[in-house]
């Protein structure tokens, strides 16, 4: 590691920013002994910042039926393979149950772009869910919706809202999405979201097609401005019977490191491990942990709800829920050395 490098590395530990130029010289020149100075600064952030307790999330994956047709997505209105389906209010209310039996406090409720929840029904749920459980926060990820939706499920009772941008470079956006897709109009609901009220999560695809180094920096850039409280990475992986199913996979390294140089730029963010990450690499979660991650998804997903092209029509995270249970996941999240956190509201972690 040359000294200039080092430079960079603790000016962005103490200001939590830097220029893109220096964005992109930290994430082109990285070697082995940067990789690790930064993973170090990334794990005594989170300590400071969170104690070093790992959230467990419960993930209820309410539906794989969406409108939209992104060209890297399994789930993709025009992939004709995979087989769909959707959960009731009452599917999902039980697997929320499950969850808080188990002892979990944090549920994400996610799906893709399905028009079969009406806002009223959504916020039904979420009603429901809150006057079970008063301890319990909720994020959505359920795609762009318009203000009054999102205000209608904030005052309901979400409390974080997750939407990914993917990218935040108009140019490669428009590689990845068909014409009918906006940028712009996805950036305008995480700012539509912050407004409200929401704690809002956000996040993109690492080793996507046609990503360049350049665009990396923007997104650091990006994330800086909006700010979120909650950052969703993983690597890309060509999902079957999409147009980028020949493509190479991103790179699960690459994810880490950017999950050590998130946890300078946003030192109190959410940072998941993603599912991705253990489909490239078995130590994957492990090692997105030693780099600055501070949460995992438990699926709490029925097992007849198979993952059906969810990710990318390979076996992906949620494959994990059949050779682990709640029980052993936190075990060896505390064998590791780690607290486990079962709730999650912003504030409190800060
Ligand atoms: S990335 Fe999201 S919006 Fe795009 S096709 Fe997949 S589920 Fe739908």
């Amino acid at each position: 590691m040359n000294d200039g490098l080092r430079e960079l590395a603790d000016r962005l530990e103490i200001r939590g920013t830097l220029e893109k130029e220096e964005y992109i010289e930290l994430i082109q020149f990285r070697d082995s002994q940067l990789v690790e100075y930064l993973s170090q600064k990334a794990r005594r952030i989170r300590r400071n910042q969170h104690t070093g307790a790992v959230l467990v999330q419960g993930l209820v994956h309410l539906s794989n039926y969406c409108r939209n047709d992104c060209y890297y997505c399994g789930m993709r209105r025009e992939n004709r393979f995979v087989r769909r389906y959707r959960m009731e209010q009452q599917e999902i209310l039980d697997c929320c149950a499950r969850g808080y039996e188990k002892g979990l406090r944090s549920f994400l409720l996610q799906g893709g772009e399905d028009l079969y929840y009406t806002e009223k029904e959504v916020a039904q749920i979420l009603e429901k869910i809150k006057k079970a459980y008063s301890d319990v926060s909720i994020t959505l990820s359920l795609g762009e919706k318009s203000r009054q939706v999102y205000k209608a499920w904030y005052e309901a009772g979400a409390d974080c809202y997750l939407l990914r941008h993917g990218t935040a470079v108009d140019s490669h956006y428009k590689k990845l999405h068909p014409g009918n897709m906006s940028l712009l109009r996805k950036k305008q609901c995480l700012w539509e979201m912050k407004e409200i009220g929401y704690q809002v999560g956000t996040g993109f695809l690492i080793g996507t097609p046609y990503q360049t180094i350049d665009q990396l920096a923007e997104e650091l850039l990006f994330l800086k401005q909006l700010d979120p409280q909650l950052v969703s990475i993983g690597p890309f992986i060509p999902a079957a019977n999409t147009p980028f199913e020949k493509q190479r996979a991103g790179n699960s390294d690459l994810t880490c490191y950017l999950l050590s140089l998130l946890r300078l730029i946003l030192p109190s963010a959410l940072l998941p491990a993603a599912g991705a990450l253990t489909a490239l690499d078995r130590e994957g979660r492990r090692k997105a942990l030693e780099s600055g991650a501070n949460a995992v998804a438990f699926d709490l997903t029925p097992d007849n709800y198979q993952d059906n092209g969810v990710l990318n029509g390979r076996r992906t995270g949620r494959h994990q829920r059949d050779r682990e249970n709640l029980e052993g996941l936190i075990q060896r999240l505390e064998d590791t050395g780690y607290e486990i956190a079962a709730s999650w509201r912003h504030e409190e972690w800060r």
